[in-house]
């Protein structure tokens, strides 16, 4: 009998060697392997007349071995295997390359299973290329053997392929555990399973393998798809309640501070601004901690709000710590404050990697060396502090740490939040702010445990960003004119294209051979050389009489702050970069933005880019040049053209690109059904249903002890605690 906490040396037939490859698909014990699902089934159910196969069909045949030869071809130096097999039909040929280890197996005379595709033959007729193999039992009779088989003979379950791992090992692995598996209890309520038609957990784990049915399968994968979705709920509904009752500092709303800070302001906040301010400051009013997301397209002027309400922390003598993702950001929100706020006394600081920086009001601002500036943190001599996420490491400690502040990032690490919360009685107030909507049902799920602001509107002096799509044989005229703009006084951002981590194909041969590796650092340092060459060609032949700059992530944390600052200072024209400056930089005067390459961009992303123009008074343009001269290449890049707000944008990115994707690698904890099935609305709200009811009447899952234990499982899988 297996058990699901056994480790995978339980299974017959597997040793070290597997062992070592499944842990590096974090897959160590049963439950991690038959939680490994497949991604799709190849419909090998039946089993055809050798006379009757015709060309392309990907079939099973059975027959017997009637003679097996190797030999090798001289050119390229690989082994062909060819089996000859007969029915009572009549006979075909098999072939293999490079699999030597066939020989041993394929015997003259044993009863064998093939599927596979079936193509023309050099020199005329037919053959099997590339079966899969899979011998037959004589003692038992055809009806068992059906049964048994899991490589041919039915639909057979092909697996995400990755770390040397294939189908065929998956499969070899998989079936001997679910035939000899324990009664797994059920973690769904019973009424679950009977409103939806779920099959009960026994059978969904051997139909989501081994289904008889494609309809089987389906229903499988639903079931497990609303299992994750429906323990995502939970632990979201969970993490809120806990929050509740954990104590934070609470700040009285103060309507004539306010007033003032307001009137301070050169601009009018927006209505959604204001709103959006009302709903933070409401829940800093509590003294339980918020944990809120504010939400606004590029340059909706979210950094404001987010620095009232760490005024507002500052003003009750508490601090506030303000993060972005990078160093130029940090400090772009640093200098902010001190022009917006130049009065402020109570101590604003500045600490990345490589800065240290205090602010005390009108021309009191000093370099500090870094331990100082860690000290009177600690002291809390300094109110506001921002900086990259070096300020949260644990040498940085707050004594009165009272909110949280986080810049373009979806969801702060939920681990370093713990990591934040750790030794503290009062836990700080969570705001983060992101530029790239979600989408609702993504909201509705994945960021299941925030509460949402939405800025919906951009400041009224803005003027839309004229798009275009640039095909190759525009492109000298666009050069035209954005010198022309440069003549004016605009600048100019270029992006170059992204690169994608090199693939490796190796042979894909059948069993346990590496079927890609993918090298990303080899990637940064290409994306790095194609910034190099297009600031070359720009610097050199297209505008040699303009000031042409270079920006990377490779580039010293000194220099790349520099090369911002003199953009910022109007020192360069036209500023030649990777996808650094993605996020919230702020230039006012740039006033176009070039993206090279703009087919190898995410929608959301190439939203972003262009946000990085159209901040300031001036006409602003967005190119996207293209060398790709496919339609749906075109249809895609056009909705950026047409699209009216992020929102929308964001709804077809989910659509086009799916969660994974589209929420980028951080995310990939989340189990992969339940990131499908965040795209299907009815399962995602009955889902959320089912855990509000089952937790209104039982808040500790008291009566739902296997539902209790899947779910800590869970949530130490997708980091939620
Ligand atoms: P984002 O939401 O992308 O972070 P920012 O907060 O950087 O946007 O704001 C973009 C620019 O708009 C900044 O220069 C900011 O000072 C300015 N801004 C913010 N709110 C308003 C407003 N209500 N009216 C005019 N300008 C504003
Ligand atoms: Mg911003």
């Amino acid at each position: 009998m297996i058990k699901l906490v056994d480790q995978l040396s339980v299974i017959k037939g597997v040793g070290p060697s597997f062992i070592a490859k499944l842990r590096k698909l974090n897959i160590e014990t049963v439950k991690d392997l038959l939680w490994h699902f497949p991604s799709r089934y190849d419909d090998f159910s039946q089993i055809v007349k050798i006379a009757d196969l015709k060309i392309n069909q990907r079939a099973t045949v059975s027959g017997l071995i009637q003679q097996v030869k190797m030999h090798r071809t001289w050119r390229r130096k690989m082994f062909i295997i060819e089996a000859l097999i007969t029915d009572d039909s009549g006979s075909i040929k098999a072939i293999w390359f490079n699999q030597r280890f066939l020989i041993s197996i394929l015997k003259k005379g044993r009863l064998v299973n093939l599927a596979g595709k079936v193509v023309e033959a050099q020199g005329g007729g037919l053959c099997l290329s590339h079966p899969t193999h899979e011998l037959i039992n004589e003692q038992s009779s055809i009806n068992d053997e059906q049964q048994a088989t899991k490589h041919t003979g039915r639909l057979v379950p092909v697996y995400p392929e990755t770390k040397k791992l294939t189908s065929k090992a998956f499969r070899y692995l998989i079936k001997p555990a679910l035939d000899n598996l324990e009664n797994l209890p059920e973690i769904l309520p019973m009424p679950v399973l009977d409103q939806n038609n779920f099959p009960e957990i026994n059978i969904a784990i051997k139909q989501i393998h081994f289904p008889d049915e494609q309809k089987d399968a389906k229903a499988a994968k639903k079931r497990f798809a609303f299992e994750d979705l429906f323990l995502l709920q939970l632990a979201n509904l969970a993490a809120r309640s806990a929050l509740s009752r954990q104590r934070s500092y609470s700040f009285e709303e103060n309507l004539d501070f306010i007033k003032n800070i307001l009137s301070k302001l050169p601009f009018e906040l927006t209505y959604s601004q204001k709103k959006s301010l009302w709903e933070i400051l409401n829940d800093l009013s509590k003294n339980s901690p918020m944990n809120r997301l504010l939400q606004g397209d590029v340059g909706s002027g979210k950094t404001i709000v987010a620095a009232i309400a760490a005024l507002v922390a500052a003003k009750n003598g508490r601090q506030a710590a303000f993060m972005a993702p990078t160093e130029v950001l940090a400090r772009q929100h640093y200098s902010t404050f001190k022009k917006f706020f130049s009065d402020f006394s109570s101590g604003a600081g500045l600490l990345t990697s490589g800065e240290a920086k205090i602010f005390y009001g009108e021309n009191l601002e000093s370099n500090l060396k870094k331990p100082e500036l860690i000290k009177k943190i600690e002291q809390s001599e300094i109110k506001i502090v921002f900086g990259t996420h070096a300020l949260i490491q644990k040498s940085v400690r707050f004594s009165e740490l009272a909110l949280v502040i986080i810049d373009e990032q979806h969801r702060f690490g939920v681990k370093q939040r713990a990591e934040l919360l750790k030794e503290k009685e009062i836990a700080p107030h969570f705001l983060s702010m992101s530029a790239t909507p979600i989408p609702r049902t993504l909201t509705l799920t994945i960021f299941g445990d925030l509460d949402l602001s939405i800025i919906s509107e951009l400041p009224k002096n803005r003027k839309p960003i004229i798009t275009k799509i640039v095909a190759p044989e525009n492109r000298d005229k666009a050069y035209a004119f954005i010198r022309g703009q440069v003549k004016h006084g605009r600048q100019v951002f270029v992006v170059c294209p992204r690169i994608e981590p090199t693939i490796n194909s190796v042979q894909a041969t059948d069993i346990l051979v590496e079927p890609m590796t993918v090298d990303y650092k080899s990637a940064v340092n290409f994306e790095v050389k194609a910034v190099k060459e297009e600031y070359e060609k720009l610097s050199t032949k297209t505008f040699p009489d303009l000031r042409v700059g270079i920006l990377h992530g490779k580039m010293k944390t000194k220099e790349k702050n520099e090369i911002m600052q003199n953009f910022k200072d109007g020192k360069i024209d036209i500023l030649v970069s990777t996808s650094v400056i993605e996020v919230g930089v702020d230039v006012p005067n740039a006033a176009i933005m070039m993206i090279e390459g703009a087919e190898k961009f995410g929608l959301a992303q190439l939203y972003q880019f262009r946000g990085r123009v159209g901040r300031g008074e001036y006409q602003s343009f967005c190119f996207l040049f293209t060398d790709s001269s496919s339609k749906a290449t075109y249809k895609r890049l056009f909705s950026i053209v047409e699209a009216k707000n992020g929102f929308e944008l964001a709804e077809k990115d989910l659509e086009i690109r799916g969660p994974g994707e589209f929420l980028g690698q951080s995310q990939t904890g989340y189990p992969d059904l339940a990131m499908k099935a965040v795209q299907n609305p009815d399962l995602v709200k009955s889902s959320r249903e089912t855990a509000k009811e089952i937790l209104k009447n039982d808040f500790e899952l008291k009566s739902y002890p296997f539902l209790r234990i899947r779910l800590e499982e869970f949530k130490a899988k997708i980091h939620l605690e």
